[in-house]
């Protein structure tokens, strides 16, 4: 009895904590009442919200599927490791480990982080054929997928930077324990680790989504 009401403490204490974290990785999105790393439910909301709360730059891509100039934008040549979530409402989109060198001028990766982050539209604007990439939350304009793109998957989702907000991955104090395949470890250098080594607390936030959230004691 004593040992589930410790363990249902801490597991409370985890929510907490992991409140605390999400609330200092989305520092930046103040503005944006709908951004959310966490949140799953679909957005519903007008362009005209949409207009008051975005950048005109991010606006006009997202909601009005503009297209960035090629080798410009923020990660078309850049690879660190992380993640990338949709600008417009926190949705996680892609991770660094699918992201490849193209010579497109654009991010481009051969998968999405899950099958169920994006949907698909067909595009015949331009006078060109292409399957539009969209953002399954918030049903914004991310870029376009092809078939050129490497293996194994041989998709190329050619995306627009301006989309894409990245956050790096949490380096652990306790390296080789730490993966990037689960996304987050918030405990490893939390004071409950500290106070309970022997458990060896780890909190794997998988996808960031809570419904993911398990608390292994080995
Ligand atoms: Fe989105």
């Amino acid at each position: 009895m004593k040992s589930s009401l410790i363990l249902s403490g801490i597991f409370l204490l985890a929510f907490a904590y992991a409140g605390c974290q999400q609330h200092t990785t989305e520092k930046g999105h103040e503005n944006n009442p709908y951004y959310s790393r966490t949140d799953t439910f679909r957005l519903n909301v007008k362009n005209a919200v949409w207009k008051k709360i975005l950048p005109p730059e991010l606006y006009a891509v997202a909601r009005e599927q503009a297209t960035q100039a090629a080798f410009t934008g923020k990660y078309w040549n850049k690879n660190p490791r992380g993640t990338y979530y949709c600008a417009v409402c926190g949705n996680k989109l892609f991770r660094s480990d699918a992201k490849f060198a193209s010579t497109c001028g654009w991010p481009s990766f051969f998968e999405a982080a899950r099958p169920n982050a994006v949907i698909y539209r067909e595009d015949d604007s331009y006078g060109m054929n292409r399957t539009e990439v969209i953002c399954v939350r918030c049903g914004s304009h991310l870029g376009h997928i092809f078939d050129d793109g490497p293996p194994p998957t041989l998709k190329r989702f050619c995306m627009n930077s301006v989309s894409l907000d990245f956050v790096p991955a949490i380096k652990s104090k306790r390296p080789g324990r730490c993966t990037f395949k689960h996304d987050c470890c918030l405990f490893y250098n939390s004071i409950w680790y500290k106070l309970f080594p022997i458990f060896q607390i780890q909190i794997f936030i998988q996808k960031r989504d809570l419904s993911y959230l398990f608390v292994y004691c080995k």
